[in-house]
């Protein structure tokens, strides 16, 4: 019997296999896919995350010059951005898997049973696989994790094209993180949802264009996505030379918490871990599996151990009730965003990028405490145009729900 089986070779749980070895426990991964597959997403990140996990050589671009136009300005970031090396840092969390001794299986996972000090897992080959704890990595929408029922889930959808052009669409060096300019759209269509250009200088010629509806529900099409970005373009006089690859991207923004009572344990997509206010997540699994995994060594370690003690010990360490209210929070200031028109959405992230530096940046990379994260609001809301302010206390004195569950917890 295995100490721990983690479901799923994505980045979450990559991470969280890694971690669990380290932490000196018999591992084993299950995944439908290869372990070998590549990750075909673009993963971005901010520099100063990486850096406390030793993990800054894991990038294949960085840039110093990082803007948003928002509010009809250039907003300059002062941060530095980075995209992963994806089969860089898939090999780099391979191999300390391996260092642990640890195996991938490829299957998928079909069934689980729990008994008292175990779980049983069945595959689709028919083979079944014994653990103390399961850990199930298998995205946003689960195998074996249970959430509360949902309607009217956001999306993050974008539509993007990494290839040449006739002109480079941003200037040399230079990650555009959010261009809401909308100059280009009809009145008509700058009254659908917003929209923004996501950029970058790749190199060599290269560029990446990504048109991006941050959240909505329901999910801006990508046939609206692609339609906006070539219009994009074209208003901007760029013809696109040759694609190489088209990203199409569409996860979950706001799915409820995982039911923190349960027998197997989440990780990654599968714990609803995205950050509601920016949609990354590869951050914060390459920065939590550590710590969780110490919490599932320990609980495993314990005098009494059961599935149920372990899995409540995984779960408290990725979701302590102040992490949870915190969530409120973001899914608060979620919700506000998606109710902004054009003008209050321009509005909004000229005040966000224009407040100081450390309540945005610790805002997006989930480094506030609560207070901070009230504090970082009340900055953003003083600095807001009154359009914004309205539409901010319409939806406090509108029960405000989410605000007060984060408040009273
Ligand atoms: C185009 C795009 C760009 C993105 N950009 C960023 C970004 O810049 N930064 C960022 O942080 N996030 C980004 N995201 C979001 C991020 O990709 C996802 O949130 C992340 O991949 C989720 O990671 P995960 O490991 O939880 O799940 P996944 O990456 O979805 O991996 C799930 C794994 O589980 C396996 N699996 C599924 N079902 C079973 C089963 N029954 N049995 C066994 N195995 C199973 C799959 O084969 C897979 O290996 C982006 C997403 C997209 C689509």
């Amino acid at each position: 019997m295995f100490d721990a089986l983690i479901i799923g070779s994505g980045p979450a749980g990559f991470a969280m296999a890694a971690a669990l070895g380290e932490a000196g426990l018999k591992v084993s991964g299950l995944t439908a896919t290869s372990p070998f597959t590549d990750w075909s997403n673009t993963y971005g990140i901010w520099c100063d995350e990486l850096e406390p996990l030793g993990l800054s050589d894991m990038l294949s671009h960085r840039w110093n010059d990082c803007v948003v136009y928002a509010g009809r300005r250039e907003i300059p970031l002062r941060r530095v951005y980075g995209l992963f090396d994806n089969v860089k840092l898939r090999d780099s969390l391979r191999a300390r898997c391996e260092r642990a001794g640890m195996t991938w299986h490829s299957g998928s996972a079909t069934q689980i049973e729990h008994h008292i000090d175990h779980s049983r897992v069945m595959i689709d080959d028919g083979a079944e696989v014994l653990a103390r704890i399961v850990i199930d990595a298998s995205g946003h929408m689960p195998v074996f994790v249970q959430r509360p029922p949902v309607s009217n889930v956001a999306f993050q959808a974008a539509y993007g094209i990494v290839g040449e052009f006739s002109t480079p669409p941003v200037s040399a060096n230079r990650m555009v993180l959010m261009d809401y300019r909308s100059d280009h759209l009809t009145p008509s269509e700058r009254a659908e949802p917003p929209t923004f250009l996501y950029t970058m200088d790749l190199g060599g010629g290269q560029y990446l264009v990504e048109e991006t509806s941050l959240a909505y529900a329901p999910a801006v099409s990508f046939e609206a996505l692609e339609r906006r970005l070539h219009r994009r373009l074209e208003f901007m006089g760029i013809q696109v030379r040759e694609a190489h690859h088209i990203e199409r991207c569409l996860f979950p923004m706001n799915l409820p918490l995982p039911h923190l009572d349960q027998l197997v344990l989440g990780f990654g997509g599968a714990a609803s871990m995205v950050h509601p206010a920016s949609g990354y997540l590869v951050g914060a699994a390459l920065k939590r599996a550590p710590i969780v995994a110490e919490a599932i060594a320990q609980a495993l370690g314990a005098e009494i151990s059961s599935t149920s003690r372990t899995a409540r010990a995984g779960w408290q360490t990725i979701w302590p009730n102040d992490r949870v209210r915190k969530r409120y929070l973001y899914l608060f200031g979620l919700e506000n965003l998606m109710r902004f028109d054009d003008q209050q959405t321009n509005d909004f992230f000229s005040a966000f990028f224009q407040a100081p530096f450390s309540q945005w940046s610790g805002y997006l990379s989930d480094t506030l405490s609560i207070p901070e994260v009230l504090q970082t609001m009340l900055s953003v809301f003083g600095r807001a145009t009154n359009g914004v302010r309205r539409e901010l206390m319409q939806s406090v004195g509108g029960g405000g729900n989410l605000l007060w569950r984060a408040l009273v917890g």
